[in-house]
């Protein structure tokens, strides 16, 4: 890819939040470029069509280090974590049409329905949408958000596991924002480039995975992203457990006012903004919630 080599030595301009992403490393012969600001590392989008990237193999057996070993063996899994978000979105919202990107075989989808929610997924591999059809009775279409046509707007649209692997993010965050009511709800789940389990393992991160995993988010790169079509963030979180800074701060309040470890945790803590996300060592998955406005 000399052409983009050359591109980086000019400086490529983040697409998340405009800072300055200069080339870090190759993955599986993909350059890897990194934004300085929001750790947003990227590469050039494939050319490749969606169908190809997503054949049945991605969802059974494949190595690409983002890609399922049996898909539909973590079915009562993924079930169970569709259902969780479902709940998260209870909390903010009643439950009402959700749009799944990325539905795949409509497990995630079967969760929110599990919790109250009704609605419809869009999957490019053509498979894994019949699975939801025909074995689960899901509402799930065949192609890619982008080109499939809907007559009806979504109270919320969610993107599990699905950001990392847009095309063109502008394009499918444009047409979910024409997919979603005004109030309306995204949720995003998606790898976290800032983790801990990022940085440790650094070019041997498994979600630098191109042709399919082109694109690592952190909270940051996703909140930049949204914010041009009106969406602001309500809440982030691990997938297994929320933390933020003021939990945080809440927990080493109920400890022992006099120990003076507690005390020392509790003055570094108070450096720490509320709002600032603090993942589990280890934990290199994050959610987050945003609301049209
Ligand atoms: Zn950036």
């Amino acid at each position: 890819m000399p052409s983009v080599l050359r591109a980086a030595d000019a400086g490529v301009v983040c697409e998340a939040c405009g800072g300055e992403a200069p080339y870090v490393f190759d993955a599986r012969g993909y350059p890897m470029f990194r934004c300085g600001r929001c750790r947003y590392t990227f590469t050039v989008p494939p050319r490749e069509d969606l169908a190809t990237i997503y054949d049945d193999g991605y969802f059974s057996g494949g190595d690409d280090g983002s890609a399922y070993p049996d898909y539909l063996a973590e079915g009562a899994l993924l079930r169970k974590r569709g259902a969780r978000y479902g709940r998260l979105l209870n909390r903010y919202t009643t439950p009402g049409r959700i749009l799944d990107v990325g539905a795949a075989a409509g497990f995630i989808l079967q969760g929110y329905l599990d919790s109250g929610w009704s609605g419809t997924g869009v999957e490019v591999n053509g498979s894994m949408a019949a699975h939801a059809r025909e074995r689960l009775g899901l509402d799930v279409r065949t192609g890619a958000l982008e080109s499939l046509g809907f007559t009806e707007r979504f109270d919320v649209v969610s993107f599990i596991q699905v950001a990392a692997h847009f095309i063109d993010p502008k394009a499918a965050l444009g047409r979910a924002a024409e997919l979603t009511v005004p109030g309306g709800w995204w949720l995003f789940e998606t790898w976290n480039s800032e983790s801990l389990a990022a940085r440790a393992f650094g070019r041997n991160w498994h979600a630098y995975s191109p042709p399919s995993a082109v694109r690592a988010l952190s909270p940051h790169a996703l909140d930049a992203f949204v914010a041009p079509f009106g969406f602001k963030p309500i809440a982030y979180g691990t997938p297994r457990k929320v933390i933020d800074a003021r939990h945080a701060k809440f927990a080493l309040s109920t400890l022992s006012r006099t120990s003076l470890l507690a005390r020392a945790a509790r003055a570094l803590a108070g450096l720490v903004p509320d709002r600032t996300r603090i993942p589990y060592p280890a934990v290199d998955v994050f959610w987050a919630l945003y609301r049209r406005r």
